[in-house]
């Protein structure tokens, strides 16, 4: 049986045509799902009932059992565990800020990269989610919106798994964010991370979208980088900073360059001189993320002197820079938490 949201619209045209039906029935479809919030193809009264069976007894629908969900104290910022159809667990965000609804949506079950940091990479890779898998973490949450006149405005890729190393299924779900006829979120607000997969950027730069790209760099040269991401062996630096070069130049997408800040690993003043002269000339903003603890990982969050003196040498650079601690409204920042969260059902907030 074929997971129902991991068809766009024009192959759900071509399923029905190939079984009988008439291919305009695909958008009338799609409206019960993506707008009328239905939960099963019974519930579509506009179709024959023949062609509800047929549906019914073809495609699966949904892929995804909620467990439970978690508010943070200000409650700006829901956690969302989903269980897949083999067990496995992935977990999505959704941050209200004004009114943005943005969700952080989860690409892969654990991670390749293996982030030092990051609870995510520790068991690597198990497995890819399949583009329904990804969708319907956004449509059930979109559901649950409506009910308040609300829907999601913005979409980002920075939940457990590097999306690059599962880029068909993300594009396709992409499509399907971007689709009028599903959920028409617009290109700019949708936005995706990586670590630096250079085969996947310049795919990516080839799409007919244009989504935003954020690239996980947390070290100002190859060899610090090596040891945080060791996944970092695989793509030299400045073949990953060409390569987003390119993306910048085009989609005129500007670029953000992310950077956990670890104490006495890449916090440095050294380091921040040495990102200034690597970052020179970009167009890009730089997003300083100081360390969140986690339990189990021997590392620390540096002290708020260290932090503004690092973001002073990159502003007087001339670089545009951010800076923002992990907690209720902005976890979606901190790539990799969602796994620490799946481990520890209470800690949601992690107050500066
Ligand atoms: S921080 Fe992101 S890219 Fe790195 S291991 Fe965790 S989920 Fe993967």
């Amino acid at each position: 049986m074929q997971e129902f949201c991991s068809f766009s619209l024009n192959s759900l045209k071509s399923w029905l045509e190939q079984s009988g039906e008439k291919s305009f029935r695909a958008p009338q479809i799609f409206d019960w799902i993506y707008n009328k919030g239905a939960t099963s193809f019974e519930e579509m009264t506009n179709l024959s009932k023949p062609l509800r069976e047929k549906l019914a007894a073809s495609f699966r629908f949904p892929a995804l059992k909620l467990i439970r969900t978690l508010e943070s104290e200000d409650g700006e910022t829901i956690k969302y565990l989903w269980e897949l159809a083999d067990g496995q667990r992935v977990e999505s965000v959704l941050i209200m800020s004004g009114t943005r609804r943005t969700v952080c949506v989860s690409s892969q079950v654990g991670c390749p990269a293996r982030c030092a940091f990051c609870a995510s990479g520790r068991e690597g890779l198990i497995r890819n989610l399949s583009t329904a898998e990804i969708v319907e973490q956004v449509l059930h949450i979109d559901r649950t919106l409506k009910v308040k006149g609300e829907r999601v405005s913005h979409i980002v890729y920075m939940g457990m798994g590097e999306p690059m190393e599962n880029y068909d299924a993300v594009m396709e779900s992409i499509y399907l964010f971007n689709d009028p006829n599903a959920f028409h979120i617009s290109q700019r607000r949708i936005t995706v991370s990586t670590v630096g997969v250079v085969e996947g950027i310049e795919r990516l730069a080839k799409e007919e979208l244009a989504v935003n790209l954020v690239l996980s760099l947390h070290a100002p040269n190859q060899h610090l980088r090596k040891k945080i991401i060791p996944y970092a062996r695989k793509y030299a630096l400045e073949e990953i900073l060409m390569a987003m070069d390119r993306y910048a130049l085009e989609t005129k997408r500007d670029i953000t360059y992310e950077y956990t800040l670890l104490a006495g690993i890449n916090d440095r003043s050294q380091h921040a001189e040495e990102l200034t002269r690597l970052l020179s000339g970009k167009q890009c903003t730089v997003n300083l993320i100081p360390y969140n603890p986690v339990e189990g990982l021997n590392l620390r969050r540096p002290t708020k002197e260290a932090i503004e003196g690092f973001r002073d040498i990159l502003v007087s650079a001339g670089i545009t820079t951010t800076w923002r601690y992990t907690k209720g409204k902005d976890i979606a920042a901190a790539c990799g938490q969602l796994a620490v969260q799946k481990r520890e059902p209470l800690a949601l907030v992690s107050p500066v």
